[in-house]
C-alpha cells in the first residue's frame, strides 16, 4: 500500500495556546463537539442583534453631540445604522437559506470566502460569552464545510496539500498517510497556524484539506480560506486538547478523493 511522506517541520514556540486556560478535566462528551448547524444560526443572530445593539446605545450617547455639529446628523446615523442591520439579517437569511435548501446562493467570494469568515470569528466570540465556544464553532465549521464541498472544486496532481497538527493519534496518524499516500498528495504536520500559512506560501497550493480541532481551525480558515479553497475537517479529543486527537478518516478519504477527482489512486 502506498504511503506518503510526512514532512515534519519544527518551531520553537508555545503549542496549543488556544488551550491555555484549560482546567485539567476531561473535556465534555470525550472531546466531541458535533453540534447541529442551527446552533450556530442561532448565536449568528444574536451576534447581529447585539453588534447593532452596542453601536444604537453608542449613537444615543453621543447624539446631543453630534446634533450640535449639524441638527440632522443623529438622524441619519440611525437610518444608517438600520439600513446595515437590515443587510446583515438579510445575508443570515440568504445564507441560511442557501445552506438548507442545499443551493448556494451566492459566489463564494460573498459567501464561505468572504465576509462569512468574519461572522464566524464574532460569533465566536460571543459564544465564549455563554461557554458554548466550541460547540457553536464546531457548527459554523460543518456550515463552511458544506458550502465550500458544494462548489465541487477540482486540482491538479500536486496541487492539493494536506495539513495536520501534532495532535493527532498514531492510529489517525497512520490513516492520514495512508490515504495521502494513496492520492499522493503530500502531508505537513503545522504546529501552529503562521507555520501553516509558511507552507502555503512556499507549496502554493490550489486547495487545502486541514485538520486541527475547533479553536485552530477558526484562526486558519480566517486566515486562509479567503485566499484559498481550503476544506476543514475537526477532530475529537478523548485525551484533552492537544494529544491523541482522532478524525473521521472517511470523511478526508471522501474530501482528498473528491479534490482530486479523475487522478488515478494508488494501490
Ligand atoms: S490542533 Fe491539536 S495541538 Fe493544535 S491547538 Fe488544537 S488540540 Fe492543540
Amino acid at each position: 500500500m502506498a504511503r506518503a511522506q510526512l514532512i515534519h517541520i519544527e518551531v520553537d514556540r508555545r503549542l496549543g495556546h488556544e488551550w491555555d486556560e484549560w482546567n485539567g478535566r476531561p473535556l465534555p462528551r470525550g472531546g466531541d463537539f458535533s453540534a447541529p448547524p442551527g446552533l450556530f444560526f442561532r448565536f449568528a443572530a444574536l451576534t447581529v442583534a447585539v453588534g447593532a445593539g452596542a453601536v444604537a446605545l453608542l449613537l444615543y450617547l453621543i447624539g446631543p453631540r453630534l446634533r450640535t455639529l449639524w441638527a440632522p446628523l443623529p438622524v441619519i446615523q440611525w437610518m444608517a445604522l438600520g439600513a446595515l442591520a437590515g443587510l446583515f439579517w438579510a445575508y443570515l437569511a440568504v445564507l441560511a437559506a442557501s445552506y438548507y435548501s442545499g443551493r448556494n446562493l451566492l459566489p463564494e467570494r460573498l459567501m464561505e470566502r468572504g465576509l462569512y469568515l468574519k461572522l464566524m470569528n464574532y460569533t465566536s466570540l460571543l459564544a465564549r460569552a455563554f461557554g458554548k465556544r466550541d460547540w457553536v464553532e464546531h457548527a459554523a465549521i460543518d456550515v463552511y464545510n458544506t458550502l465550500a464541498e458544494r462548489r465541487g472544486r477540482k486540482v491538479g496532481k500536486g496541487e492539493l496539500l494536506v495539513l495536520i497538527p501534532r495532535c493527532l493519534s498514531k492510529q489517525s496518524l497512520d490513516g492520514v498517510l495512508e490515504i495521502a499516500g494513496r492520492y499522493d498528495v503530500p502531508v505537513f504536520v503545522a504546529t501552529r497556524g503562521q507555520l501553516a500559512r509558511r507552507v502555503i506560501r512556499e507549496r502554493r497550493p490550489r486547495a487545502v484539506v486541514a485538520v486541527a480541532c475547533e479553536r485552530d481551525m477558526m484562526t486558519g480558515l480566517r486566515d486562509v480560506a479567503g485566499k484559498l479553497p481550503v476544506l476543514g475537517l475537526t477532530m475529537q479529543l478523548p485525551n484533552g486538547p492537544c494529544r491523541d486527537a482522532s478524525i473521521d478518516l472517511s470523511q478526508m478519504e471522501k474530501w482528498v478523493q473528491g479534490l482530486v477527482n479523475g487522478q488515478v489512486a494508488r494501490q
